[in-house]
């Protein structure tokens, strides 16, 4: 069933695609499932090679490819690029991890025995995806998975299928240099929920790997769970970062408004509350408004816009409701409202708005996707660290500060409850080497560098007796005649 494609930057239909079937996506997975039967047993560094080579079809297609995100998406021209960029770095580091999956070796205490941890693929890897990241969260979980071993179905946005089906086309490209790949080890299912529902629920599905809202995450991982499956949720976020007074202000200006602005605060690790010693509180307010009021909001693909337009008209109207729950609890807003670009009437652009606030009411602590920044006030370290952490959410935060002493409280174990705590650099614009995902109802997960390849793969403890005798652990004695 064909359904249309919309771009947020005019509004308008620049395409149309084939929605699958529920019975093709079960298809889907059971093809899947048959080459990974297959693929687990490639040598590891071959298997690299394919990802390698899709890294190469990224960068010879790296411009091509960023503006289809640019067009689907509305990112900016530089922030297109970036996304594929990372699905590059991303290949390159899965290609060099394909040499490097290894187990520890561990010591027995039995007598001429010798442990060990043996990594096995896992089956097949479902993949969901938001809109904001149509294709580079893919990459995070695919080139993981297939150099692990396993086969990826992917079920990207309903709202940015064509940058999925240009990604699974250079893909196969990539397949076809390498040869002998089996049929369908990566697969895209376009559609709605009701094929992540089907992916949660299949037994053939050995890790489903969801990226989303939490209320996606929410009604996916009980489904998942209910067969005992294994889940990687990498949900909202409703990330802060602490001014500090001894804070480099210009440094801290810049970095604030690429994570609370960039991307038209539509990242889950964008800025999203900004809590500023009160000694320092009103001269940063007065410089950010004019960041504020100065930005280019505007067509994403012109090179001097910074902020570009909100997937649609029903992230606007979020946004506008926010705005409104803010003004309720006594805040004031600067900025927030809809910009008309010309040639794009039907695109939903706004201006960035920063709102000050009493305090952390309701609204500071659910996520709006969408560009408001909740500014709060703090007179104590250890407030403002009770501040930070007193929202469900836990993926992102910063502190910005010169004083070692508040640098390493943030980063301890009483600090930033987050999975990414930054010191001097804003929430925004992680690289693909270190694990990433967040706590609490971000939902535990870890994608991309360090060890989260762990998760794409199960793990056997073997143990190896090389002598003639059967001695028992833990001295249990059991002697038959
Ligand atoms: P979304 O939850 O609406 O959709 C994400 C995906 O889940 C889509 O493929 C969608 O079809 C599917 N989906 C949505 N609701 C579902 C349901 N009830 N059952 C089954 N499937 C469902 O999210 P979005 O608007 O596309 O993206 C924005 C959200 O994603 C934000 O909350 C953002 O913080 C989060 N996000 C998180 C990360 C991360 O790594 N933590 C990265 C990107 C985006």
């Amino acid at each position: 069933m064909p359904t249309e494609v919309r771009s947020p930057i005019t509004g308008d239909v620049i395409g149309s695609v084939s929605l699958a079937s529920r019975e093709a996506a079960a298809e889907s997975i059971g093809r899947a499932h048959e080459a990974f039967l297959d693929w687990r047993q490639v040598p590891a560094p071959r298997r690299g090679e394919l990802v390698r080579l899709l890294g190469e079809e990224l960068r010879a297609h790296k411009a091509s490819l960023a503006k289809l995100v640019t067009l689907e998406a509305g990112k900016i021209v530089s922030e297109g690029l970036g996304e594929v960029q990372e699905m590059i770095d991303i290949c390159t580091f899965a290609a060099g991890l394909s040499r490097q999956l290894c187990g520890l070796t561990i010591a027995s205490e039995r007598p001429h025995h010798r442990m060990m941890e043996t990594w096995h693929p896992l089956g097949v890897v479902g993949v969901i995806s938001a809109f904001n990241f149509p294709v580079a969260v893919w990459s995070w979980n695919a080139a993981l998975a297939l150099v692990c071993g396993n086969a990826v179905v992917w079920k990207p946005s309903p709202k940015t299928p064509s940058t999925a089906l240009a990604t699974q086309a250079l893909f196969e490209r990539a397949a076809e240099r390498f040869g002998g790949v089996p049929a369908g080890l990566s697969t895209v299912l376009v559609g709605g929920a009701d094929l992540a529902e089907l992916l949660a629920d299949d037994p053939r599905v050995a890790l489903l790997s969801a990226t989303g809202s939490t209320a996606m995450g929410k009604a996916l991982a009980p489904r998942v769970a209910a067969r005992l499956g294994r889940s990687l949720l990498e949900l909202g976020g409703n990330n802060a970062a602490i001014v500090c007074p001894s804070a480099d202000i210009e440094l801290t200006v810049r970095a604030v408004a690429f994570g609370a602005i960039g991307t038209a605060g539509q990242r889950c690790t964008t800025l999203r509350r900004l809590i500023v010693h009160e000694s320092i509180h009103d001269s940063f307010v007065a410089r950010l408004k004019k960041v504020y009021g100065a930005v280019a909001v505007g067509d994403p693909r012109e090179e001097s816009t910074l902020v570009g337009p909100l997937i649609d008209g029903q992230a606007f109207a979020a946004m506008q409701d926010a705005l409104a729950a803010a003004r309720g609890s006594e805040g004031v807003v600067t900025g927030g409202e809809r910009v008309m670009v010309s040639g794009c009437e039907n695109g939903y652009y706004a201006r960035p708005a920063l709102v000050e606030m009493p305090g952390q009411t309701d609204i500071v602590r659910r996520e709006t996707f969408a560009p408001i920044l909740y500014v709060m006030k703090y007179a104590d370290f250890e407030e403002a660290i009770a501040l930070h952490n007193d929202v469900p959410q836990g993926l992102s935060s910063s502190v910005f500060t010169r004083d070692m002493q508040e640098a390493e409280r943030f980063l301890s174990a009483a600090g930033s409850d987050c999975g990414i705590a930054n010191v001097n650099l804003g929430t925004s614009g992680a690289e693909i080497g270190g694990a990433f995902g967040g706590e609490k109802e971000t939902g535990g997960g870890r994608e991309s560098g360090s060890d989260a390849w762990r998760n794409y793969m199960r793990r056997a403890t073997n143990t190896i007796n090389f002598g003639n005798d059967l001695p028992l652990a833990q001295g249990v004695r059991f002697d038959i005649e």
